[in-house]
């Protein structure tokens, strides 16, 4: 079996915790053969602004440059409220994303059954839900240019944001989400706003011409992303893989990542292009929450965020489904044997610390 080179970045706060609990997953994988890890570990956020005076350091971005993936806890904290803008913790974040062109954004929705209870839609409507995600995350109105605040002669402000895509940048999303629907349930929408935007039609014109030409065994539906956040609260279900752009896909994943309850089960991918020669893609891999200095320290976090976002890796990097499929297995069972972590906890409930929690799902995986 061949080596992995995995770059492992805990950052700051409860970052630190979760990303323990992944190492002893690491630790257990090597061990049983069932893959083959080399890590490396460094700073970032504001441990790294702490050591170098920045959120992350040129060796760091080295060996994020250099592995086969980047696992990512959390950055930030009350104590780096006042270094300056461009060390702040978050920078560290940007930075990797920006250098290792990391433009699709995978974030699942899972409820598990288990936990079915926690969302604030009915059982019936979550229980088993299962979709995906993608979110162009390098372009549109984020990035695109002008984007400022100008007075104009008569004293008032105006303020201007660019939507824009290029074929291209529409062409790369698409085919990552396509790809990913083939390995699912082979459905993908795609949504924006072509009734109002110009954008829109591109990205409705350009999906439909990489379905036709490379995806003819891939169902391809096209919704409006108003409705589209509709449907999501009404009959989720419904979804297998949604594709769409950075700001509809903020707000999408947003939505959908409630249906699921708590914020320490969300898992998130980044990808960039896939290398000619190799096929291999740059990605890096982290919860959706931040470092939570609220509960950092105290054990309470729940690391299952981070460990299924490994499980991502596992699948999308490393191409070790069935490693994927026993951790995805084991976190399904130690929630039905109804282990809680205190965020996920209801009244009255018993909680186990983010240790207890990483040892069940490993010995689950045994
Ligand atoms: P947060 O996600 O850190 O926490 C929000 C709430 O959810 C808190 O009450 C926290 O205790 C709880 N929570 C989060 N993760 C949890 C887990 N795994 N287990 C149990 N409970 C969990 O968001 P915030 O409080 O708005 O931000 C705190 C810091 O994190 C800020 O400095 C912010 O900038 C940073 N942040 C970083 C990232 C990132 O690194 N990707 C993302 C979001 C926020």
């Amino acid at each position: 079996m061949a080596t992995q080179k995995l770059l492992l970045l805990p950052g700051d706060g409860i970052g630190v915790e979760v990303m323990a609990e992944v190492k002893r997953l690491i630790a257990f994988l090597n061990q049983t053969g069932l893959a083959s890890f080399e890590t490396e570990e460094d700073l970032v956020g504001g441990a790294a602004y702490d050591a170098h005076g920045k959120a992350i350091s040129e060796d760091a971005m080295k060996l994020a440059d250099q592995a086969d993936a980047v696992m990512f806890g959390a950055v930030g904290g009350p104590k780096w409220a006042d270094v300056p803008y461009e060390a702040r913790p978050e920078a560290g974040l940007l930075r990797l994303r920006k250098d290792l062109g990391l433009f699709a954004n995978l974030r699942p929705a899972v409820c598990y059954p288990a936990l079915a209870e926690a969302s604030s839609l009915k059982r019936e409507l979550v229980e088993g839900l299962d979709i995906m995600i993608v979110r162009e995350l390098t372009g549109g109105v984020y990035f695109g240019e002008p984007k400022e605040i100008v007075t104009l002669e008569n004293g008032e402000k105006r303020a201007v944001d660019t939507q824009v895509y290029t074929t291209h940048e529409i062409e790369r999303i698409a085919r990552v989400a396509f790809d990913l629907a083939k390995v699912r349930r082979g459905l993908v929408h795609s949504s924006e706003k072509h009734n109002v935007m110009k954008s829109g039609v591109l990205w409705k014109q350009v999906v439909t011409e990489v379905h036709k030409a490379e995806y003819a065994d891939v169902k391809l539906e096209h919704i409006l992303a108003d409705n589209c956040g509709m449907q999501l609260v009404r009959t989720p279900k419904q979804f297998d893989v949604i594709v769409c752009d950075n700001l509809f896909g903020d707000m999408l994943s947003d939505v959908a990542a409630m249906l699921t309850g708590s914020l320490g089960m969300l898992p998130s991918a980044a990808l960039g292009a896939e290398d000619a020669k190799t096929g291999k893609r740059k990605a890096m891999y982290e919860p959706v929450h931040g470092s939570a200095p609220d509960i950092a320290g105290k054990g309470l976090a729940n690391p299952i965020a981070t460990l299924a976002s490994f499980g991502m890796a596992l699948r999308y990097s490393f191409g070790l489904s069935e490693a994927a499929d026993r951790l995805d297995a084991a976190i399904s069972a130690v929630l039905s044997e109804g282990l809680r972590t205190k965020d996920i906890a209801s009244a009255g409930q018993n909680a186990v610390s983010t240790g207890e929690m990483g040892a069940a799902v490993i010995k689950a995986m045994g």
